[in-house]
């Protein structure tokens, strides 16, 4: 049986792209379907958010030739601290001890979405974009993918269907895979802060009672702070006429610092 591609990929966000990229040498034919135009996701406040990439991250990155054209806008991690409030021990990791360049490193999800889908434009991944992934119809050796181009329908068949459509995901709901969802009852405050004293390329992560405080290192000696707060504290912290709400991520973006402390 013909089918117009080997593998679509229904999302054309980090993870999306990234496997894309990563198959990309294999021969197979590969369409990416994604909703939002290159604008709107070029745009979304949720670009702002500051991304914690681990040693072993950053190798793979580097494998798929993503990091050669991000690395310039990444502050690397040096040393972390992580505390427990209320506990008296702390454990102190060091890139130095480790015999490793660099912890990890931080960069803005716009920094690294952008040049990742710049990637895909430039390659021979086939990009459908913007439509929008609204049926399917699963056969046993090809998948018939339903989508919307504004109004105008369209029909894609593959032999494999990826579901890289986020934490919403439609490809979930249309083939009814079951989700379970356990509520914190926390939300994350995130924002940026310049301090007074240089960072010196540490991230702090302290445990509290009510979740997890993060510190990271970013350019221009700014930290990009996750601040886990219970829900009815971050409500009366950050009022919602200062904040942009991130439905995906129940993770608020504050526009500024100073009067929320
Ligand atoms: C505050 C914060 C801090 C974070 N920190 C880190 C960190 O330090 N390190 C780390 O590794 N991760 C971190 N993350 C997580 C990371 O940002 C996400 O896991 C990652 O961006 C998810 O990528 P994705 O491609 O799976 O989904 P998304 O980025 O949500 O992309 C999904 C894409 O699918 C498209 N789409 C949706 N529905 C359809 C449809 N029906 N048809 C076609 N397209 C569709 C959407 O338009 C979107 O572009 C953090 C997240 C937050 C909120």
């Amino acid at each position: 049986m013909q089918h117009d591609y080997d593998l679509l990929i229904a999302g054309g966000g980090l993870a999306g792209n990234c496997l894309a990229l990563a198959l990309k040498q294999t021969g197979l034919r590969i369409a990416i379907v994604e909703a939002s135009t290159r604008e709107q996701q070029q745009d979304s406040p949720a670009g702002d958010r500051a991304l914690a990439l681990a040693a072993g991250t950053v190798k793979m990155l580097e494998t798929l030739g993503i990091w050669q054209g991000i690395s310039r806008a990444a502050t690397a991690i040096k040393d972390i601290h992580i505390s427990d409030q209320g506990h008296f021990g702390k454990v102190r990791l060091s890139a130095q001890k480790e015999n490793v360049e660099a912890l990890g490193h931080v960069i803005t999800a716009r920094d690294i979405e952008a040049h990742v889908a710049k990637l895909v434009t430039e390659s021979d991944i086939k990009l459908l974009c913007p439509a929008r992934v609204v049926g399917l119809m699963a056969g046993s050796d090809a998948v018939n993918v339903n989508l919307k181009r504004g109004d105008e329908p369209l029909s894609v068949s593959a032999k494999l269907l990826v579901g890289a459509d986020g934490g919403n995901s439609s490809v979930r709901k249309l083939l009814e895979i079951a989700q379970h969802t356990t509520e914190y009852g926390q939300t994350a405050l995130v924002t940026t802060v310049k301090s007074s004293l240089p960072h010196k390329n540490v991230a702090f992560e302290r445990f509290t009672a009510s979740g997890p405080l993060a510190l990271l290192p970013v350019a221009d000696n700014h930290c990009a702070v996750v601040w886990t707060r219970s829900s009815e504290d971050a409500d009366a912290l950050c009022p919602a006429t200062r904040r942009t709400f991130w439905p995906n991520f129940n993770t608020v973006s504050v526009t500024g610092w100073a009067n929320l402390v």
